[in-house]
C-alpha cells in the first residue's frame, strides 16, 4: 500500500483516540522511529516531543530492548498465567516489589493502564468488604484528574474533561474534592487541604478509597501541586480508615525527578497502578502493586479470592521488555538526565510567559508544559509542527513536551522553539 491508500483505508476504516469518523482529522503514516525520531512514509523525519505518551522514556527501536523482546519471543510468546508462572513474571514482581515503597508488596499484572485502575479500585472494595465495611462503597478523588477510559477508571476522571454527563446513567456517581492548588515548589498552605478534609469527614462512612495522581495531574490538565497535600492525605486516609491509590501510571518510571512522584512527599499508598513507561514504550502492560495488609485482607473473606484475571495477565513478552527497561533506566544516569531537561525545558520555555496568548508556564522533572488563555486549533497546529520537523500533540489550552531521557540538547531545542512559535499562534 502506498501512503494514500493507506490512508484513505484509514480514513474509511479506522478510529483513532477521541476521534469522529464522518470528521475525522488528519493522521500522517509513520514508517519507523529510532532514538528520539519517528520517521514517516514519505520520508520526512520527526522528533519525538512526547514519548508517545509517556511511554518511550529510552527512545524508540533501543537495542536492549528489541534484544529482550526477541529472546523471550523465541522462548515463549505466551501462556495463560492460570495455574502457570514464568521468569519473566517473577523478575519483574521481584523488582517491581524493591522499587515500590516498603509495604507495596502483592503484584497484579493485566494489560493496560485503565485495567490497572479498575483493579486498584476493585480491591479497595473488596477489602472494605473484608474488614466487615460494606457500607465503604464510594470513591473519593480531587477534580482535575485523569485514571483511564473504562467505566469506574472513567468515573473518578474529572467530571467535565471526562464526559461524565454524557455516560451519566451507566457511571456510578463518585465524590470530588477541588484540585490541589498550592503548587509544587510554591509556599504550603494548609488551607489547601480542607476541602478534602471536610469530605472525608463527611463522607468518610462511606468511601472505600482515596484515588489521586500523586503531584502531577496529567491528561486532566497537566498540574503540579505541592507535595504536602499527600502528607496531609496520607494522614487523613489513615484517620478515617479508608484506602489511599496512587496512580503512578504518567508519573513513575523516573518522569517527574524521582522513580515515583509519590518520592517527592515520601508517602506510601496502599495500593499503586503502573504502565505507560514500564516497557518503554514496546508493550502494553500494566500493574497493581498492594500492600500485604490490603491482599491478606482479601484473601481472608469471602469468597477468599481476588476477583480478576485478564487472559493475557503477566504475558512474558511484555515482562520481559519490562524487565529490560527498568534495569536499563536504573543502570543509566536518569536522574541527571531527567533535571538537565528540566532545567533546559525552564529556560527555554520561559520566554512564552511574557506572550498574550500564554496563561502560564510550568516545569516538573522532564515535563514542560504551556497552557494557553485559548484552546488550540489541534489540526493546524499538527501541520504546522509536522512541517518544523517535530511531534508535539496538544489538548485543549495545553502545549506541552515530555520528550525521552535520552534527547540531545539540540533537539530539545527544536521541540521548545516550536512550542513556543506555536502557543504565539494560539488566538
Ligand atoms: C494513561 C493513564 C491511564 C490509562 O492508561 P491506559 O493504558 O491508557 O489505559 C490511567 N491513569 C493515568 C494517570 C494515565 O496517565
Amino acid at each position: 500500500m502506498n501512503a494514500d491508500q493507506l490512508l484513505r483505508f484509514d480514513r474509511d476504516h479506522l478510529w483513532h483516540p477521541y476521534t469522529s469518523t464522518t470528521r475525522p482529522l488528519p493522521v500522517y503514516p509513520a514508517s519507523s522511529a529510532a532514538g528520539v525520531r519517528i520517521r514517516l512514509m514519505d520520508g520526512r523525519e520527526l522528533i519525538d516531543g512526547m514519548s508517545s505518551w509517556w511511554c518511550a522514556i529510552h527512545g524508540y527501536s533501543h537495542p536492549a530492548l528489541l534484544r529482550a523482546l526477541t529472546g523471550q519471543a523465541e522462548q515463549m510468546a505466551h501462556v495463560m498465567f492460570g495455574g502457570l508462572t514464568h521468569e519473566p513474571a517473577v523478575t519483574l514482581a521481584r523488582m517491581l516489589v524493591e522499587l515500590t515503597p516498603e509495604a507495596l508488596d502483592k503484584v497484579f499484572l493485566c494489560d493496560s493502564g485503565s485495567v490497572s485502575v479498575e483493579v486498584a479500585l476493585k480491591m479497595a472494595l473488596q477489602y472494605q468488604q473484608a474488614v466487615g465495611h460494606p457500607e465503604k462503597h464510594r470513591l473519593l478523588t480531587v477534580r482535575g484528574g485523569y485514571h483511564g477510559d473504562t467505566f469506574h477508571a472513567m468515573s473518578v476522571c474529572d467530571p467535565i474533561t471526562g464526559m461524565h454527563a454524557l455516560f451519566a446513567r451507566s457511571l456510578p456517581s463518585q465524590l470530588f474534592a477541588p484540585r490541589p492548588e498550592c503548587r509544587f515548589g510554591a509556599a504550603w498552605d494548609e488551607d489547601d487541604l480542607a476541602p478534602m478534609a471536610r469530605m472525608l469527614a463527611d463522607h468518610h462512612h462511606e468511601t472505600a478509597a482515596v484515588i489521586v495522581e500523586p503531584i502531577v495531574q496529567g491528561a486532566g490538565g497537566m498540574w503540579f501541586y505541592h507535595p504536602e497535600y499527600l502528607r496531609g492525605l496520607r494522614r487523613l486516609c489513615d484517620q478515617y480508615q479508608v484506602l489511599l491509590i496512587f496512580d503512578e501510571i504518567a508519573t513513575g518510571f523516573g518522569r517527574t525527578g524521582t522513580l515515583f512522584a509519590a518520592g517527592h512527599a515520601e508517602v506510601a499508598p496502599d495500593i499503586m497502578c503502573l504502565g505507560k513507561a514500564m516497557t518503554g514504550g514496546t508493550m502494553t502492560l500494566a500493574a497493581t502493586v498492594a500492600t500485604t495488609a490490603v491482599a491478606t485482607a482479601i484473601s481472608a473473606a469471602e469468597p477468599g479470592v481476588f476477583m480478576h484475571g485478564p487472559t493475557f495477565m503477566g504475558n512474558p513478552l511484555a515482562c520481559a521488555v519490562a524487565c529490560a527497561s527498568i534495569r536499563l533506566l536504573l543502570d543509566s544516569p536518569w536522574q541527571e538526565r531527567v533535571a538537565a531537561i528540566g532545567r533546559q525545558l525552564r529556560a527555554e520555555l520561559e520566554p512564552a510567559r511574557s506572550l498574550t496568548t500564554v496563561a502560564d508556564v510550568r516545569v516538573l522533572g522532564a515535563i514542560g508544559v504551556i497552557e494557553t488563555n485559548n484552546p488550540v486549533n489541534l489540526a493546524a497546529l499538527q501541520q504546522f509542527f509536522v512541517e518544523q520537523g517535530v511531534w508535539i500533540r496538544p489538548f485543549g489550552r495545553l502545549l506541552y513536551l515530555m520528550p525521552p531521557y535520552i534527547i540531545e540538547p539540540a533537539d530539545l531545542s527544536r521541540l521548545t522553539e516550536a512550542a513556543v512559535r506555536a502557543a504565539a499562534m494560539v488566538h
